[in-house]
């Protein structure tokens, strides 16, 4: 049994971090209006249905050692690894996780925002506690503007200040999941913006989810 002592510690670890961050993370939001877009031409959307909240999980889920384990269907890459132990992330494996995450086609990374993974690792350890235990596919994380100019101009959903472009950005799905649930799940973490991204065919659609404001599209 922690200690409140401890228990004190680890809440301003995570503080720290931006988990428990949230009435600043709103205040800004209010600050800044909505004038950080995204989401060209997409519309609000209510909250999905309640079939996983975040809100709920106990401060151990917060601390516990962190492995993410993500596939790359682009390049056919696929990793899982150990990137945050005692409050801290592990360097070897994030330089890992940004070459992971980088922009395949422009051939280059970036550092990509330690929150991000956060909310990554957090959506893929949620579902894993229901017994989905499957790696995270990620179909863009960081993109040179090079790469985001070309999918605006092949008609692919991209905004012009994506925040892609700064590696605060993913889109992502995970097999089994539908787009409202698993979009239902990160927008929970209340970490940034979430996008919907309904397609109909085999492998369904995609979940954006960025560091940026709080916010929500149907794109
Ligand atoms: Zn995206």
């Amino acid at each position: 049994m922690a200690s409140r002592r401890d228990f004190l510690h680890q809440g301003l670890r995570l503080t720290a971090l931006g988990l428990v961050a949230v009435p600043l993370a709103q205040a800004e939001a209010a600050r800044a209006g909505r004038d950080q877009v995204d989401a060209p031409g997409t519309t609000e959307l209510e909250p999905p249905p309640d079939l996983f909240d975040a809100q709920v999980v106990d401060i151990d889920f917060w601390v516990k050692p962190r492995t993410l384990s993500l596939i790359r269907p682009q390049s056919g890459e696929r990793t899982s690894v150990l990137y945050w132990k005692d409050g801290e992330v592990i360097d070897a494996a994030y330089q890992e996780l940004c070459h992971l995450l980088r922009d395949v086609n422009g051939k280059a990374s970036i550092a990509i925002d330690p929150k991000l993974l956060e909310t990554l690792w957090a959506s893929q350890a949620f579902v894993a506690r229901y017994g989905l235990d499957r790696p995270l596919e990620i179909l863009s994380g960081y993109r040179t503007p090079a790469s985001n100019n070309r999918l605006i101009e092949q008609g692919v959903p991209a905004a012009r200040q994506s925040l892609h472009m700064s590696g605060k950005a993913a889109d992502v799905r995970i097999a089994g999941l539908t787009e409202e649930v698993l979009g239902g799940l990160v927008k929970s973490f209340r970490q940034g913006g979430v996008g919907f991204y309904y397609r109909s065919g085999p492998k369904g659609g995609w979940i954006h989810t960025d560091t940026g404001l709080n916010r929500t599209w149907k794109g």
